[in-house]
């Protein structure tokens, strides 16, 4: 379901010792802030806001480089005057599902997504709880009385709701009193807050040893992804060909709407495989006249674009080319700088291989010549 995010980086987060600021923090490699946009994203938002202090806009173009669809805003002086910047800023309708995070609570995943707007169809609100496992206390140094834990609960982040009634209900929050959540400003406008299972990954780092835990959570946070393509192509007449990104001198070339380099679609369709993105025609269809004699760089251009854009990245590319002519060993060399270019990654990162079919099948009788190749990504998990 399509859905728009508000995070909230606004805040000075005193509690958690001396330093930068939370959201600009180093939590496993990368800026606290961009863990959540880079969850939200690769859980499909439409468009994340994120609302930081006046003077942290750049902060956030670094942050946040190379991800697609974000857009930094600045916020107010509490947390309900950012969360309203935030709002403000979005260019969902206003039945459109939002959901509000805050930055401080990095490990947010497609599964915690898609449990609050199954929530959110049934309710105003939606919001992860979880059980209070320690006993309550009452008492200031001394015990002044214990408190049942029966119907308690924790809330945390992200929480749910439609764009139009969350807007109405801070509109009707009374100004001078401060929202502790967003699911209290739509409780007080009468509005029904559903409860989902939250989850421990989801905790707010607070304290100094919070950030602590997280850098020991951060290394199982991203996860290793891996994508094949094929391609084949019919030769026809002509005297060259385009492979894995080389111009090649040849007796024939090869049939296709683009520039039929066969190298560079497998290699398109194993990226686009390991994020579950689709194949290169649904991205480039055979039937536009655009891409007609199209050089196939752009295809894996665009498909490495779309990796970087929800916070993926590209580790290993294995491309093996099927024909019994041309020879590929000369070019080798050339189509590895090539293929690494374009993908982003050192030479040694990228493998071409060549085999032939001993004369057997299409490739063999030399009527074309085929490609397969293997990409590794790393993604958020
Ligand atoms: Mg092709």
């Amino acid at each position: 379901m399509s859905f728009s995010a508000v995070v909230v980086a606004a805040g000075a987060g005193a509690r958690a010792g001396p330093g930068e600021p939370k959201a600009w923090r180093d939590v496993g490699g990368r800026a606290l802030v961009r863990w959540s946009v880079e969850g939200l994203l690769s859980a499909g938002a439409r468009e994340v806001i994120v609302v930081v202090a006046r003077d942290r806009l750049s902060d956030a173009d670094a942050a946040l480089e190379g991800l697609k669809g974000w857009k930094a805003v600045t916020g107010g002086k509490t947390r309900a005057e950012s969360v309203q910047a935030g709002l403000a800023a979005l260019t969902g309708r206003r039945d459109q599902p939002v959901l509000i995070h805050d930055a401080a609570r990095p490990f947010v995943t497609r599964e915690h997504v898609d449990r609050l707007l199954a929530a959110l169809e049934l309710a105003d609100g939606a919001i992860p709880v979880l059980p209070v496992p320690d006993t309550l206390k009452r008492g200031e140094g001394l015990v002044e009385a214990t408190i049942s834990r029966e119907s308690l609960w924790r809330a945390q982040t992200p929480q749910a709701f439609r764009i139009g009634r969350i807007k109405a209900a801070y509109r009707r929050w009374p100004t001078g009193e401060k929202p502790t959540d967003d699911a209290s400003v739509m409780e007080r406008a009468g509005g029904h807050v559903a409860m989902t299972p939250g989850d421990p990954l989801l905790m707010k780092l607070t304290y100094p040893q919070d950030f602590l835990m997280a850098e020991q959570l951060a290394a199982g946070r991203r996860i290793l992804r891996v994508g094949q393509g094929i391609d084949a192509h019919r030769f026809g007449p002509g005297d060259v060909v385009w492979l894995g990104g080389i111009r090649i001198e040849h007796d024939l070339g090869l049939v296709g709407h683009s520039d039929a380099d066969c190298g560079l679609h497998a290699l398109t369709d194993a990226v686009l495989g390991a994020i579950g993105d689709g194949d290169i025609g649904e991205h480039f269809p055979p039937t536009d006249p655009r891409w007609k004699g199209a050089s196939s760089d752009q295809f894996l251009t665009y498909a490495v674009g779309r990796v970087a854009a929800q916070g993926g990245r590209i580790l290993s590319a294995d491309l093996t080319l099927i024909c019994e002519r041309p020879k590929i060993g000369p070019h080798r060399q050339a189509m590895r700088e090539r293929i690494a270019d374009l993908l982003g990654l050192p030479v040694h990162r990228v493998s071409v291989k060549a085999t032939t079919t001993e004369g057997m099948g299409f490739t063999g009788r030399g009527e074309g010549l085929m490609a397969q190749a293997i990409v590794s990504v790393e993604t958020p998990l």
